[in-house]
């Protein structure tokens, strides 16, 4: 065989594992074309409700609205008297853990437990409704981290779950808000967790936590910058990362074009962070007025995790967490309502495993009960998220973007509880639930 007579052997093989790469990967899960047709679309945009719409799903993606075409293989789905919206995206969750008395799990269950776990509430979360979320730190002391499996395992559709955005361990001064350790009042063995597991002081730990975690898939960076209410330490929401670790964390993570999220109470805290230049203040519950003005300077978003002031149990807790609740929760609800009105930038984040997971709705009710018009709570678990998230290929109902989409009875901008029993999920143009 002469020698050019090999290279056209290679090139044809190399010919047929292209076409057979570009064959398979147009045909995924999802791939059905359908004809969904509902009552009512709302443009979560605009607040404007349509009539009669018919919305055409091609290859997982959003291919018309109303379209003057439907082709022969469409399959239809009627929704009736039902109103359409983009999946819900829940910016702040816990996977991996069930319930706001995590202690005995982190003592007890390990890596692999808590994925079978996280397995478990990522896929009542999807049925009810968000088709996205963002985990925002494993609690679980492994240096595995678990929820960036979930992720995978959910694309590869081996599990029932959301798209999951997650940020591995968040990173926390030793002793700090989020150091295990400190919630298992200092168990032995759990002493020494160090930068893998986000323990890091100082820049050049802050800066091996994030290296660490985005390593190991995290697509965005958690980091604990003030106390609050679980731990038993002392200090109710007191600032523990000094601005200078919060922006080498911040500048770190965005030469890999990923976002911080800061665990943030007490307004010293917020506002250094905000300073710093993170992109969500997670709780917010003791803003004042500059933290409000710093923010919606900055663009920062809050995720203000409003239904644990009402929600959380504080049964099996330390007496010293309830005495912390009893101080900051009013406070927190004022902050909130004050942030509310101030027009800060709101994505919702539901904080589950706190409450429990699936009821994640109950954070878009919770920011209406503070005052919230729907419409703006509906916005805050759609295209605001997905605008925290970095996504622009979902949060809205539009023509080339993911086929992610929910269903209510009745009118949600009238009844805004209709989003807590979603009656039909699709992720990637792949119905989940159906009425
Ligand atoms: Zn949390």
């Amino acid at each position: 065989m002469m020698p050019n007579e090999n290279m056209f052997w290679a090139r044809a093989r190399l010919r047929i594992l292209l076409l057979g790469l570009l064959f398979s990967q147009s045909l995924p899960l999802g791939a059905e074309t359908l004809l969904l047709t509902s009552d009512r679309l709302l443009d979560v945009s605009t607040g404007r409700m349509s009539q009669n719409v018919q919305v055409l799903v091609v290859d997982g993606k959003i291919a018309s609205i109303n379209p003057d075409l439907v082709p022969a293989e469409a399959r239809l789905i009627e929704l009736g008297d039902r109103t359409l919206l983009p999946g819900l995206i829940d910016s702040h969750v816990h996977l991996t853990s069930s319930g706001a008395n995590f202690r005995a799990q982190i003592l007890t269950e390990n890596a692999a437990e808590a994925a079978l776990r996280g397995a478990q509430s990522a896929q009542v979360t999807l049925m009810a409704g968000f088709t996205t979320v963002r985990d925002l730190a494993q609690l679980i002391p492994s240096s595995t981290l678990i929820a960036v499996a979930l992720g995978d395992a959910s694309n590869k559709g081996w599990i029932v779950a959301p798209r999951i955005i997650t940020a591995g361990h968040a990173l926390s001064i030793t002793g700090g808000q989020i150091d295990p350790s400190m919630w298992v009042a200092s168990a032995e063995g759990l002493l020494e967790l160090g930068p893998a597991y986000g323990i890091a002081d100082g820049i050049d730990e802050v800066i091996k936590a994030t290296r660490y975690q985005i390593k190991h898939g995290a697509r965005v960076i958690k980091m604990a910058v003030t106390a609050g209410i679980m731990m038993q330490q002392e200090g109710v929401a007191a600032q523990q990362y000094s601005e200078a670790e919060i922006r080498a964390v911040v500048e770190e993570a965005g030469r890999h074009g990923i976002r911080v999220a800061a665990h943030a109470m007490g307004a010293k805290g917020i506002n250094a962070a905000v300073r710093a230049g993170v992109a969500s203040i997670e709780h917010g519950w003791m803003l004042d007025n500059e933290s409000i003005r710093l923010m919606k300077k900055n663009g920062t978003y809050l995720v203000p995790t409003t239904s644990m002031l009402s929600r959380i149990s504080f049964d099996n807790m330390p007496a010293s967490v309830r005495a912390k609740a009893e101080v900051v929760f009013p406070l927190a609800k004022q902050s909130l309502i004050n942030a509310f009105r101030s027009g800060v930038k709101v994505a919702m984040g539901s904080d589950a495993s706190m409450i429990p997971h699936g009821e994640n709705a109950t954070e878009i009710v919770a920011m209406v009960d503070l005052g919230m018009a729907p419409l703006q709570a509906i916005q805050a678990a759609t295209l605001n998220a997905a605008d925290l998230l970095g996504k622009s290929d979902r949060g809205r109902v539009e023509v080339g973007l993911l086929a992610d989409l929910t269903a209510v009875d009745g009118n949600p901008l009238e009844d805004i509880t209709t989003l807590l029993d979603v009656v039909f999920v699709m992720k990637g143009g792949e119905i989940y639930k159906q009425p």
